[in-house]
């Protein structure tokens, strides 16, 4: 071996340090032995560092909306004639709604309550909610009312006719006839990951009349009121909601309405935002219109849901509506499936496209 060549000369010494020299060498021969046996140490991993790729935000496509679609529900609506409280068409228009809804897959729920009118009758409403998705936490929702005025009392209406009730094409039948289709379009698209709920009210168009002298906000959208304290699953937590009440009139353009700003403004921010990305600023102006008592308005102020009401007020126009409003040229001659193309488009991309954003 290499290392007998350096040891000393002296024999004695020699051989004593060969015996040595032999020792220690067994023994590090043992001990390389022994550590060879021991299970295998394991080497710390080596850090690798991975790229950073960049999330890739999934799009959803929004799909087309159909205004004729929307236009033939509103039609339908109207051919049953007037449809308040304790009428036939009432009956019949929940009938059509719930149908409708079940035919495009939506889980449907009727809430009925009892309540009063601003003259103290006793009475019962019905708000239709169909669910897409219902067991989501994460929900907005989209609504309108579905009855009709039973009387004419616009300071424009036929005081000749003012007990006779009007069609409520627009006033009732058109915000219906857009949610109708945005349940078809729910139905046969895929939606972002969340709950969405088409909410019919109730009740809304039976406030005290123009000519009372009394003034009672809360005779009105009796169903929304009911519906904010006792929604129809407890512990429902919407993100936000929308409203459509009259979108469907030939003329209308929806400015900034002013309760809606002040409770829900992001949102309605986001509407029109969205509304002008898609070439549609010249149907929602960025013009402030005044607050309207409507059903949002009792969203916002009793359950705090922001919500935001699209509505026809023609601008510049206080406190008035749209000429046709409460008198009995509130009829199909006045609809417009262009209008409704354009609200039902831009609502629909709210729920595609935005909404997922704003939960
Ligand atoms: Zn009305």
């Amino acid at each position: 071996m290499l290392y007998v060549s350096f040891i000393s000369t002296s024999s004695k010494t020699r051989s004593v340090k060969r015996f040595s020299l032999f020792l220690s060498t067994l023994l590090f021969l043992v001990s390389v032995a022994v550590i060879g046996c021991k299970p295998d140490v394991k080497t710390p991993p080596a850090v690798v560092t991975v790229p950073e790729v960049p999330l890739v935000k999934r799009t959803i496509p929004v799909p087309a909306f159909s205004g004729d679609s929307a236009y033939a529900h509103v039609a339908a609506q109207v051919a049953m004639g007037p449809r308040y409280a304790n009428t036939k068409a009432h009956e019949q228009v929940r009938a059509y709604i719930t149908s409708t809804l079940e035919r495009y897959g939506a889980k449907v729920t009727v809430q009925d309550f009892k309540t009063k009118f601003y003259d103290g009758t006793s009475v019962t409403g019905y708000n239709i909610i169909g669910s897409y998705n219902p067991d989501s936490t994460k929900r907005v929702f989209l609504s309108a009312h579905y009855d009709t005025r039973p009387i004419a009392d616009s300071p424009l209406a036929d005081p000749k006719r003012y007990n006779e009730p009007i069609l409520g094409a627009d006033d009732g039948g058109s915000g219906v006839g857009a949610l109708l289709e945005i349940a078809r379009l729910l139905h046969e698209n895929p939606f972002p990951e969340m709950g969405v709920d088409l909410v019919f009210f109730d009740l809304e168009d039976n406030g005290n009349p123009e000519y009372s002298n009394e003034s009672d906000t809360y005779s009105w959208a009796l169903g929304s009121q009911h519906w904010a304290k006792s929604p129809h699953v407890s512990g429902y937590s919407p993100k936000f909601g929308v409203l459509l009440d009259m979108v469907g009139a030939k003329d209308a353009v929806f400015g900034r309405e002013g309760y809606s700003k002040y409770y829900a403004g992001q949102y309605q921010n986001k509407i029109w935002n969205l509304a002008k990305k898609m070439g549609q600023g010249e149907r929602f102006v960025d013009a402030e219109v005044s607050p309207v008592t409507d059903d949002h308005y009792f969203i916002n102020t009793i359950a705090g849901w922001p919500t935001v009401d699209i509505i026809y007020k023609p601008i510049g126009k206080d406190g008035g509506f749209g000429s046709h409003w409460h008198t009995h040229n509130d009829n199909m001659d006045i609809i417009s499936a262009e209008t409704l193309q354009s609200v039902g488009q831009v609502v629909t991309a709210v729920v595609y496209r935005e909404a997922g954003n704003m939960l």
